[in-house]
């Protein structure tokens, strides 16, 4: 072999983000010979600017609301406890610096070749490396995810993103969020507990329009009761500088109060930019994701994409899951392996967390009309009671039924919000994929006293 020769694998994989290493580590496994280029930090959004910092900055959140109830309860907690956010991150970095070294392990041991470096398809087989390396595959995996979308108004560059959320030091005094989607809701819940004055502009009538209406309500009511402002159905046309602070400036021309700062949580673009798909054959779909049909397989044979950059349930998990039954499927000896993209539990870490698996009541009804049976509780968990405060949680089930006994209602849907919402929806989301009914849960005995026990009593 020359110099000039280009390396041979059986993979090379585009991104190191959740999709990417799963991916990798799958096939390795299967005993493939992979190579996976990331030019930034091993983990992607995921690790290093998402759910693992965001779940870090939402249990400091939790933690603030809990010394509020210790305080309600006798503990002598100061008024207004100061939190230490410089301490917080450096604890939450020193948790992320582990599993970025716990990253580079595994791909040692895996033998997987992995290049700090950007990729670029010069075809279906051949990817190029920032510095001129070629690397022959008889498989390609692009995982490149997404970024956070910035709007084309005047004065965006004002506003900063989620990313830049991740880079705070303190909690600004007066923060806006514009979205009404998971990081406007989640970003919105921990300003506010850790100590922002917080408004949420969302052009959508309600928060989380994806969510079941009743659950978004209540969730609309928690952060009013908290005192996060809403301004919903609001159209912003421009940000605007007023000294330090920015102002948003709506449609009808209305200017609202200065900020000290403004995050934009208004959706996330695939990053498919100079990754050479054109020259591959690699096609995108009209949102500007690659497209790839239920197999993960794009339009050029051999060249396959999983995670955000395909806008398919842009969720981690969904990622991981997709790319090990990728790697299944190309290496494993399993050719029906793929995902089933129904039945995908999604939380969303408000205060208190919400979540759902299933069809939303609205989906059911459209599906399935009279058919459908919906069950649900409100009510006020133990500690939440004991503190006397007014947080409630909400607990409902959708269900279709075949006749009206429990045994013939199967369960559609399960959405809930509340204390330990995010923890208790895994395991129901299990009953539901397999097909549970009503009775199948009735029949559980309950755990008493907690807020699961709900579900099954219901
Ligand atoms: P979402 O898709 O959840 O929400 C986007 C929001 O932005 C919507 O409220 C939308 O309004 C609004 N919007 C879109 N364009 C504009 C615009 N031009 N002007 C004003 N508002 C606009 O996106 P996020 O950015 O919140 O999150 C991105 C994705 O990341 C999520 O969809 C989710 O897949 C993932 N994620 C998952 C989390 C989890 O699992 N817990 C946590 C965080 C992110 P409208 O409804 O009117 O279109």
């Amino acid at each position: 072999m020359s110099a000039t020769d280009p390396l041979r694998f059986d993979l090379v994989v585009l991104g190191g983000g959740s999709g990417g290493l799963a991916g990798a580590f799958r096939a390795a496994e299967h005993g493939a010979r992979v190579a996976l280029l990331e030019p930034g930090e091993l983990g992607g959004t995921c690790v290093n600017a998402g759910c693992v910092p965001k779940k870090a900055m939402w249990l400091a959140a939790d933690l603030a609301h809990r010394v509020g109830h210790a305080a309600a309860l006798g503990f002598a907690v100061p008024p207004r406890p100061a939190f230490g956010w410089r301490v917080f991150l450096t604890d939450r970095q020193r948790y992320i610096a582990g599993i970025h070294q716990s990253y580079r392990e595994r791909l040692d041991r895996a033998g997987i070749v992995w290049m700090p470096q950007r990729g670029r398809l010069l075809d279906a087989r051949t990817v190029e490396t920032a510095d001129g390396v070629r690397l022959r595959a008889r498989r390609i995996l692009i995982a490149t995810g997404s970024r956070p979308v910035r709007p084309d108004l005047p004065g965006a560059e004002l506003a900063g993103t989620s990313d830049d959320f991740f880079a705070w030091c303190d909690a600004p005094a007066r923060v806006a969020l514009v979205g009404g989607g998971y990081i406007a809701v989640e970003l919105a819940g921990v300003l506010q507990a850790l100590g922002s004055a917080v408004d949420v502009y969302a052009r959508s009538p309600r928060l989380l329009p994806n969510a079941d209406a009743e659950i978004a309500e209540q969730l609309q009511e928690h952060y009013r009761q908290l005192g996060t402002g809403l301004h919903l159905g609001y159209d912003l046309a421009a940000l605007e500088r007023d000294g330090a602070r920015v102002r948003l400036r709506a449609d009808d021309g209305a200017r609202s109060e200065p900020y000290d700062a403004v995050l934009l949580a208004v959706g996330r673009r695939a990053n498919t930019d100079d990754l050479g798909l054109e020259a591959a054959g690699v096609a995108l779909d009209e949102r500007g994701n690659i497209a790839v049909d239920a197999r993960q397989d794009t339009r050029a044979e051999g060249v396959h994409a999983v995670g955000d950059v395909t806008g398919k349930a842009t969720l981690t998990p969904v990622a991981i899951a997709a790319a090990r039954r990728l790697m299944d499927r190309l290496f494993g000896g399993r050719p029906d392996a793929r995902l089933d993209y129904t039945g995908i539990p999604t939380v969303v870490f408000a205060h208190p967390p919400l979540g759902g698996v299933g069809l939303t009541e609205a989906q059911a009804r459209e599906a399935h009309g009279e058919r459908v049976r919906v069950y649900r509780t409100r009510f006020r968990p133990m500690l939440q009671a004991l503190a006397d405060t007014s947080l409630c949680s909400l607990f409902k089930l959708v269900c279709v039924a075949e006749g009206e006994a429990p045994a013939q209602q199967r369960v559609v849907g399960i959405h809930l919000i509340g204390e330990a919402a995010d923890e208790i929806l895994q395991g129901f989301a299990v009953a539901l994929k397999m097909g549970a009914t009503l009775a199948d849960l009735r029949d559980t005995v309950a755990l008493h006293p907690t807020s699961a026990e709900e579900l099954v009593l219901l």
